[in-house]
């Protein structure tokens, strides 16, 4: 392909929405639409400049939670879509209702949309936008649409409105107040916006028909009173738009091309294409109007994805925070030690597609393996902690002898450097590491048997030290002389187990969370079920570890591999205390598929 709208979207793989894309730069659709400059009407643009963005699309979250991974695949797409195709993504707050939305929303929305590797400023000017500055405007379409005998004001009781809308099976019926005079409409609208009408007295609603097959059709509501204080533009408005009469006009001022949605909005389509062929026929909006697309939303298994529900766990103490790192929030996922590229990942992995479908937690976890794999420095560390003792040290090394151990960085980027870290008489090992009397196949340490100690020497096993109560207490070794890791003549000695380990003399003692899914059923909250109840409880251990010096003063945020162990991230809130903390972000390999 050599079309010159387009970057590197040649490399990715094709889907629904790329196709629709492509069709329309090629057809050239929106290719003669002009720009104002910033989100306006209709006639404003025409005044202005051909739009220099090829295609608009819009990520527009409701500030009313945070993000979850079900938004970072709508950030992905929308964001990646502009990208791909020398476009722009606006972030929209789509701000429309009153009452459950707050400031400090919108801060963590704009620091997770940015942690993502998303920006929204785009030829030369920034494309955050906020539903709420465009009242005004969704008024006057109101007014518009009135005045063209499109929409009146139905002061029905809201039980009769119910009941007059039918069902699947019944058309509706005529509101009595459907065939007001345009005069009588316009003069009771305007009362309700001077607020003389209480809550739920009257509604504006769209005249279309009570008997279209699609309930959506049947005059749906456009405007509602509500005498509430909005965080953006306080008491100006005791009357809001709906959703359904905002999305569009929020899209069309704001010239997107590719309104993506989630397919739930599917119905609404014909009353979004309804509402703005009107109005750009009026010059409300420009001209040819956005179009509304709709892909299938992320249903992700052993999570729950939904605001309310992720609320519950906050609220009743399930988790420690919408940051609790077993949380399917982004802010959550962050601390978990998820990093900006597997998220990323993890949605070109999964796609869009127009059906509904569940995808795996294995799918997620393996986009965090495999770019941790690459980038992710290597430690050592010992989570369930036994005491090694070399019998022959002092004898072959001297009394208290240190001998330094070197391994690197990572193990792909020499030009990353070395740890070192330092081997004695006693050591700290893997409880699972010794068996008196092993099964066949085991190859660690057990009576009689020689292992690697991962950089170090080959040590063979004499035995173990047991309490009264029967516990090992520690386990014997003595040293293979000459078998140092990478010492000439050191492979010599042929052993089939390597262990990993951490000197006594310079360990770190810190806790390391060990988390697991935080739900025991696949799909926890499905049917209407009691997600609660498949809360896993063995979702958070605590383990007190023995970690090599390299990692004491490892800062907040950063990635490592424990070695055999997985991946662990420095916690970003208790490290901050002044010794490591660290989470368990993923094993080494999949250990649910065998569960
Ligand atoms: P929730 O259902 O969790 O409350 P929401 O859809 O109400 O989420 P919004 O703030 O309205 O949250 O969502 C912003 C954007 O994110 C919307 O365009 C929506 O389609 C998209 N989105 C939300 N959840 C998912 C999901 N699970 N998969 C894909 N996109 C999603
Ligand atoms: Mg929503």
């Amino acid at each position: 392909m050599t079309d010159s709208n387009t970057n590197d979207s040649v490399s990715k793989p094709s889907n629904f929405l790329r196709q629709i894309i492509e069709s329309d730069l090629s057809k050239g659709t929106y290719a003669q639409r002009l720009w104002a400059g910033q989100p306006s009407i209709g006639t404003l643009h025409a005044l202005g400049q051909p739009d220099p963005a090829k295609i608009r699309t819009r990520f527009p979250p409701e500030p009313n939670g945070y993000l979850h991974i079900g938004h970072a695949k709508s950030i992905c797409l929308n964001f990646g879509l502009a990208q791909d195709y020398n476009g722009v993504c606006h972030l929209r707050f789509d701000d429309t209702n009153p009452e459950k939305e707050d400031q400090s929303f919108v801060d963590a929305i704009e620091d997770t949309v940015k942690w993502l590797g998303f920006d929204w400023q785009a030829f030369d000017t920034t494309h955050r936008f906020q539903a709420s500055d465009y009242f005004e405007t969704m008024h006057s379409a109101a007014l518009y649409l009135i005045e063209q005998g499109l929409a009146y004001v139905d002061e029905q009781t809201s039980e009769d409105m119910r009941n007059n809308r039918g069902d699947f099976s019944k058309p509706g019926v005529n509101s009595p107040f459907r065939d007001r005079s345009v005069a009588a409409n316009l003069a009771r609208f305007a009362q309700m916006r001077a607020g003389d009408l209480p809550d739920g007295a009257a509604v504006v609603r769209a005249k279309i028909d009570m008997a279209s097959p699609n309930i959506n059709m049947r005059d749906p509501a456009i405007y509602r009173i509500r005498h509430a204080h909005h965080h953006h533009t306080g008491d100006t408005w005791c009357i809001y738009p709906m959703y359904t009469f905002a999305h569009p006009i929020e899209d069309a001022l704001e010239n997107i091309t590719h309104s993506i949605c989630t397919l739930e909005f599917e119905d609404q389509r014909p009353f979004y294409d309804w509402l703005l062929d009107r109005l750009s026929a009026g010059g409300i909006v420009n001209s040819p109007p956005p179009k509304q697309y709709e892909f299938a939303r992320l249903n992700l298994t052993y999570v729950v994805t939904s605001k309310r529900k992720l609320a519950q766990l906050v609220v009743d103490n399930h988790v420690t925070g919408w940051d609790d790192p077993r949380m399917p929030t982004i802010v959550g996922l962050r601390r978990r030690g998820y990093t900006p590229e597997a998220l990323r990942l993890f949605t070109d992995r999964i796609g869009v597609s127009k059906s509904d479908s569940w995808i795996d937690y294995a799918t997620l976890e393996g986009s965090l393996r495999d770019t941790l794999d690459t980038s992710a420095a290597r430690a050592m560390a010992v989570l369930d902690p036994i005491r090694l003792h070399i019998e022959n040290w002092s004898e072959l090394m001297g009394e208290n002898a240190l001998d330094t151990c070197t391994a690197p960085v990572h193990p792909h980027h020499p030009e990353r450097g070395e740890r070192t870290f330092m081997c004695g008489a006693d050591l700290w090992i893997e409880r699972g590491d010794y068996e008196q009397a092993p099964a066949k196949g085991y190859f660690r340490l057990f009576p009689g048997n020689k292992v690697r100690l991962k950089y170090g020497h080959v040590v063979e096993c004499t035995g173990a030290n047991y309490n009264a109560a029967g516990d090992i207490e520690q386990v014997n070794v003595r040293l293979v002389p000459d078998t140092k890791s990478g010492t000439p003549g050191a492979s010599a000695i042929k052993v089939k187990g390597v262990i990993t380990w951490v000197g006594d003399s310079d360990a770190v003692s810190a806790p390391v969370r060990l988390y697991d899914r935080l739900f025991q059923e696949a799909q926890p909250d499905a049917g209407g079920r009691d997600f609660i109840a498949a809360l896993n409880p063995n979702s958070l251990l605590t383990v007190q570890a023995k970690l090599e010096p390299s990692l004491a003063h490892a800062t907040a945020g950063s990635n490592y591999q424990f070695e055999r162990l997985g991946y662990f991230v420095a916690d970003h809130i208790d490290s901050t205390l002044g010794a490591p903390v660290f989470n368990r972000s993923v094993g080494l390999k999949d250990t649910w598929a065998s569960k």
